[in-house]
């Protein structure tokens, strides 16, 4: 019937993320298996064969570890969080990561926002935001994390100064495996959706009128319900 044939043609999420998984690995396994031949077969240069190596192996385990936060389930263990604590974490954990790309990480004061949330599931998502954020950055420049709040929400910002997103690719964003780094997963912005999810909260992306993007956090404000 033309139901079945539609839903034949339909690959399922399950279906597309596990073809998506089998592509992600094989590409690495391919890529070592071709170094391992060469290898066997005697050749020079294998110092810089086993760095490629090891890059290939990372991704793979780069790869598992992000799926298998993926397949945890999100357990409920929300409580009402002051957002300064959290940023003031992300800052501390990340600065090593910016200062070595020459980015600055700046808390924009005050924070007095509080949100009810999983704490561990929050600082999960600014680290994948803030990272985004240093990986996009093609020249010294700062990243600036904020609240705002008013209208019975409370948002929270991540804004760089990096290359921007083309809106061609703005819909694909957060789509398992998207990504348009040499060794990125794609796997970072589908966590964070999934996370904001399990919150209620939502995910805003936006050009800056000057240079590079903003990824907003929008949550219901508690205090106001
Ligand atoms: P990954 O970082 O592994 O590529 P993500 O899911 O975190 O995967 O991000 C997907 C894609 O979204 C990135 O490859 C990049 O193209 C784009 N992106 C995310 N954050 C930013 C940002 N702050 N500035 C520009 N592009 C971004
Ligand atoms: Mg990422």
């Amino acid at each position: 019937t033309e139901e079945m044939m539609v839903r034949s043609e339909k690959m399922t999420v399950a279906g597309q993320l596990a073809a998506g998984i089998a592509h992600e690995i094989r590409n690495p396994l391919t890529s070592l298996k071709g170094f391992l031949q060469l290898l066997q077969a005697g050749v020079d240069r294998k110092e810089e064969y086993f760095t490629i190596m090891i890059d290939e192996i990372e991704k793979i385990e780069t790869i598992t570890s992000e799926l298998l936060y993926i397949s945890k389930p999100l357990t409920d263990n929300k409580k009402l969080e002051p957002v300064i604590n959290m940023l003031e974490d992300i800052v501390t954990l990340l600065r090593p990561q910016a200062s070595l790309n020459n980015v600055e990480i700046l808390i924009e004061r005050p924070v007095d926002a509080e949100i009810i949330c999983d704490r561990s599931q929050i600082k999960q998502v600014l680290i994948n935001l803030v990272k985004n954020a240093i990986e996009a950055m093609e020249e010294p420049g700062k990243i600036i994390l904020s609240t705002q709040h008013g209208n019975g929400k409370i948002i929270i910002s991540v804004q760089d100064e990096g290359r921007g997103i083309s809106t061609d690719i703005l819909h694909k964003l957060g789509e398992p495996f998207f990504t348009t780094k040499q060794s990125g997963t794609g796997l970072g912005l589908l966590i964070t959706k999934q996370i904001l999810e399990a919150h209620h909260a939502n995910l805003e992306i936006k050009q800056n009128p000057t240079k590079g993007s903003t990824f907003q956090l929008v949550f219901t404000d508690s205090n106001e319900e």
